[in-house]
Formats: structure tokens, C-alpha cells, sequence
């Protein structure tokens, strides 16, 4: 029989998400992997889990992630120089 193997430690709060795909495998992990690139805080993990008010134009529930970088998968592809169609957010 397999043993189960339940680690007492809590999930970790980084929520890395990647710039260039849409993965969302990363969630919720302790540290950031090594093989990711350009990783930076977009926003504390409370932040990330809070509720987004109808209306508040600063904060997105689409912005599940504390952290975005550059994925081992996407470093391989070119630079990127795709048009950002939905940037325009209205700053
Ligand atoms: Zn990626």
C-alpha cells in the first residue's frame, strides 16, 4: 500500500501565473521554480484572494495571481511582438 504522504505545511501564497500563456498550474505553490524568468509581485497574496467589488476598475478577478513571470514553456518562443489588443484598460 502506498503511504500517504500529507505534508503538514500550508500551501504556499504565491500565485505565479504565466504573461504569455494562460497556466494556471502554479497556484498556490511555496516558492518560485528556478526555470521561470522575469518574475515580479503584482500584488500581495490577500490582495489576490480579496473580493473585487462590482465597478472597481483598479483590481480585476481575472488577476487571481500575485506573481507573474515568463514560464519555462514560453521562454523558448521569440519575444513576443503580438499586439496587445485588450491592453487598452482605459488608464
Ligand atoms: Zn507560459
Amino acid at each position: 500500500m502506498a503511504m500517504k504522504n500529507k505534508s503538514r505545511l500550508p500551501p504556499g501564497r504565491i500565485r505565479l501565473a504565466c504573461r504569455r500563456c494562460d497556466r494556471d498550474d502554479h497556484d498556490m505553490i511555496a516558492k518560485i521554480p528556478a526555470d521561470w524568468s522575469d518574475v515580479e509581485r503584482v500584488q500581495t497574496y490577500r490582495e489576490s484572494i480579496a473580493d473585487v467589488a462590482p465597478g472597481d476598475i483598479e483590481h480585476s478577478i481575472l488577476d487571481w495571481f500575485t506573481h507573474v513571470g515568463c514560464c519555462p514553456a514560453c521562454r523558448h518562443l521569440a519575444p513576443s511582438t503580438k499586439h496587445d489588443e485588450d491592453y487598452d484598460e482605459g488608464f
